[in-house]
């Protein structure tokens, strides 16, 4: 669905803007409506508001799930419709609510695609992950198959190979749905610290359901039925 002639697009520090985006899966029921905001370059907003009120469709948007006819996305002043689809994706990083392992090696999973990537960053990675320690316990370490048809991982194990795959992508932009899954007090602190090593100078747009989360984002943006009743900081809503 790329446009003809369309060609990479080129992130550098990786500023995000909706500028008055409308939107429906199907034309007759509106999902998003009027949806306004920007993300400068390196700084974190919260996307919060009750279920069903848009939350997702906004990351589905910018990794272009979809395109939208009224409004437009720009990432760098670059309108992401104009833009092969396939360099966009290269140049974000996605850690989706429910993370889905391939059938193979840990490795792999970590790696996806990035074959000149070394082992020691592989371990970097999930290192930075806060996986690795717990890689070390599989029965064949980093060569250990996982996924449906080998080792089981629980939802915040899948969700921190998810964030050591994105550690080793490096992406100027990540996107995250994160989990509503009840975690573990240590669990969550320990995701929470890979999560802010992840984001750490790279635009992050955050669906949250952590309090932790949106404490630590420079502005929330609070959807209801497709539209952003409120905005600011945590401490002023
Ligand atoms: P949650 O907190 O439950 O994840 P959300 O805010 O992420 O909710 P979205 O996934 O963005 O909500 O969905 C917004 C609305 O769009 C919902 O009413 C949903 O039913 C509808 N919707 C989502 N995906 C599709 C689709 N592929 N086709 C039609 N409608 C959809
Ligand atoms: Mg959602």
């Amino acid at each position: 669905i790329d446009a003809p002639g369309a060609g990479p697009i080129t992130v550098k520090r990786g500023s995000v803007e909706f500028n008055n985006v409308t939107f429906g899966y199907l034309p007759e029921r509106l999902i998003l409506k009027n949806v306004t905001f920007s993300v400068p370059a390196g700084k974190t907003i919260a996307l919060v508001g009750p279920t069903g009120s848009g939350k997702s469709t906004i990351i589905r948007l910018l990794f272009r799930f979809y395109d939208v006819e009224t409004g437009s996305i720009i990432i760098d002043g670059q309108n992401i419709k104009t833009v092969s689809q396939e360099s966009l994706r290269r140049s974000i990083g996605v850690v989706p609510q429910d993370t889905v392992l391939f059938n193979n090696t840990i490795k792999y999973n970590i790696k996806y695609g990035r074959l000149s990537a070394t082992d020691a960053d592989v371990i970097e990675a999930a290192r930075g992950a806060e996986i690795h320690d717990k890689i070390l316990q599989f029965p064949e370490c980093y060569d250990t198959q996982v996924g449906e048809r080998g080792l089981r991982l629980s939802g915040g194990e899948k969700q921190r190979v998810a964030i050591a795959r994105t550690l080793l992508k490096a992406p100027s932009i990540i996107l995250l749905d994160e989990a509503t899954s009840a975690l573990d007090t240590q669990t969550e602190r320990n995701i929470q610290e890979s999560l802010t090593r992840m984001c750490a100078n790279r635009t992050t747009i955050i669906v949250a359901h952590r309090l932790s989360t949106i404490i630590h984002a420079d502005e929330i943006l609070v959807l209801q039925e497709g539209e952003i009743v409120e905005r600011g900081r945590h401490d002023h809503l």
